[in-house]
C-alpha cells in the first residue's frame, strides 16, 4: 500500500514539474502582503508585512486556507506555548496560525521535492535536524526547542509558535514540514491533514495499532475525533468515544467518523461501558484528549492490564494520578507532542484514499479579513462548532 501511495505521489510531482513553468508565471509573488499580527493579549491587527524569502531547503507557500486550533486561542489570549525571541509573543509583529495549507509560490535553493503550483499542507515543527531526538524522527520534541528556543541558526522552527505562521497571505516552510495535498481534498479539508497527523503520531507512539485491537477516546474535540477516524481506518475494533452532555453533536460526528459506540459519560458510567464492551478486559489503548481533571485516572480504569494510555490533551493544572494503579497493573502512560515521524504524510495517504469523511470536522468558514471573528467563533463554541476554517484566498 505504501509503495502505491509513493508512486502516485511521484506521478503527481512529475505532472507539476512539467507544468511548473506555466504555473510559476501564474503565481506572481508581490513584495508585500497582508498578515494578522498579535499586539497585546487578545489583540490581533491586520498589518502590512514584506513577503518572506525562502532560504535553502525552504519554500514560500501562498496560504489558501488556515484552520483555528485550540492552541491558537491559548497563544493569542495568554502567549503560552508560543515563545518569540525568547519571550512572550506579544508586540513583536508576530503572526500566529499553524494549521494551514496552500500553494507553493517560490522555491529556495536546492528544493526539487516540490514545484511551484503544488498544493501543500503543513506540519508545525521543523526540528533542528542535528539533536538526538530529531535524528530519531522525534522532531516535535527537538532538544534545541527549549534551550535555544527562537535561535533560528539551530534550524528549529515551529510556525505560529516561534516563527511567523499562517494568518497571512504567505508563509515560509522547510520542505520537511510539507506534504502534498491529495487531488480529491478541498482546501478546507486539507487544513485538517495536520490534525489527522497528530492522531497518527499518537497511534505510532503507543507502539503501532494492530487491526482488531480496541481503542477508547476520551474527549471528542478535533484531535479526539481524528483519533477515532484514523484508528478505525487502521482496523481498530471496537472504537469507543466518550464525551459529556455538552458534546452531543460531536459524539454524533464521532459515530460518522468510525466510532462503534459513543458514550455520554454524564448519562452512562463510561468505565462500566468500556469494560462490558471489551468483555471485562478493558481496552488495549486509551487516548486522553479531553484535559479533564480526572481523565487519566478514568483512562487507567478503562485500559486493560498491560495496556497503554496516550495523553494528548494539555490538562489546565496539575492533577493527582493513582500511580499505584498504573504500577500494579503494568499500565504504560505516554505523552505526545504534535506530529512527529512524518505521521502527517501517512495521515494524508489515508485521507487520499477517503478512508474517513474528515470534512465533517469543518463546521464554519470565515474570510481572511474576519480572523478575529473566526477566533471568537472557535473560543465561544457557537452552534456545534468543531473546526473553524479561514479562507485566505478567495476562489
Ligand atoms: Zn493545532
Ligand atoms: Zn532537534
Amino acid at each position: 500500500m505504501t509503495r502505491g501511495v509513493k508512486s502516485a505521489d511521484a506521478v503527481a510531482r512529475r505532472d507539476s514539474v512539467t507544468t511548473g513553468s506555466a504555473r510559476r508565471q501564474d503565481l506572481h509573488v508581490p513584495p508585500r502582503m497582508k498578515a494578522w499580527v498579535l499586539d497585546g493579549p487578545g489583540e490581533l491587527r491586520l498589518a502590512d508585512k514584506p513577503v518572506p524569502t525562502p532560504g535553502a531547503a525552504e519554500v514560500l507557500v501562498r496560504v489558501d486556507a488556515v484552520a483555528i486550533c485550540g492552541t491558537d486561542l491559548e497563544v493569542i489570549g495568554h502567549g503560552d506555548p508560543a515563545l518569540v525571541q525568547g519571550g512572550t509573543p506579544f508586540n513583536k509583529n508576530f503572526t500566529p496560525g499553524h494549521e494551514y495549507m496552500g500553494t507553493v509560490a517560490a522555491l529556495g535553493a536546492g528544493v526539487d521535492e516540490f514545484a511551484v503550483g503544488d498544493r501543500v499542507a503543513v506540519e508545525i515543527h521543523a526540528g533542528c535536524g542535528r539533536c538526538e531526538r530529531c535524528r530519531e524522527g522525534m522532531y516535535t520534541a527537538c532538544l534545541n526547542y527549549g534551550m535555544n528556543y527562537g535561535d533560528h541558526d539551530k534550524g528549529h522552527r515551529a510556525n505560529g509558535f516561534t516563527t511567523d505562521g499562517g494568518f497571512a497571505q504567505y508563509a515560509v516552510n522547510h520542505v520537511n514540514t510539507l506534504v502534498h495535498v491529495p487531488e480529491s481534498l478541498s482546501d478546507e479539508e486539507a487544513t485538517l491533514i495536520v490534525t489527522a497527523g497528530t492522531a497518527m503520531y499518537g497511534l505510532d507512539v503507543i507502539g503501532g495499532l494492530v487491526a482488531g485491537q480496541s481503542v477508547v477516546v476520551i474527549g471528542p474535540g478535533a484531535i479526539g475525533l481524528m483519533v477515532v477516524a484514523v484508528a478505525k481506518a487502521l482496523g481498530a475494533s471496537p472504537v469507543i468515544l466518550i464525551g459529556t452532555r455538552h458534546d452531543r453533536h460531536r459524539l454524533q460526528t464521532g459515530l460518522k467518523l468510525g466510532s462503534d459506540v459513543a458514550v455520554n459519560g454524564q448519562e452512562q458510567d463510561a468505565v462500566q461501558e468500556v469494560v462490558s464492551l471489551t468483555r471485562g478486559r478493558g481496552a488495549h489503548y486509551v487516548f486522553e484528549c479531553s484535559g479533564a481533571r480526572d481523565a487519566i485516572n478514568e483512562a487507567a480504569r478503562m485500559v486493560s492490564r498491560g495496556g497503554r494510555i496516550c495523553a494528548v490533551a494539555f490538562a489546565k493544572e496539575p492533577v493527582l494520578v493513582d500511580v499505584a494503579r498504573l504500577v500494579s497493573n503494568n499500565i504504560y502512560l505516554f505523552g505526545i507532542r504534535g506530529e512527529g515521524r512524518s505521521a502527517t504524510r501517512r495521515a494524508a495517504a489515508l485521507m487520499a484514499q477517503q478512508r474517513f469523511p474528515a470534512k465533517l470536522l469543518h463546521t464554519h468558514t470565515f474570510p481572511f479579513d474576519e480572523v478575529p471573528g473566526a477566533i471568537r467563533c472557535a473560543a465561544e463554541r457557537v452552534e456545534n462548532v468543531i473546526k473553524v476554517v479561514v479562507k485566505v484566498q478567495r476562489t
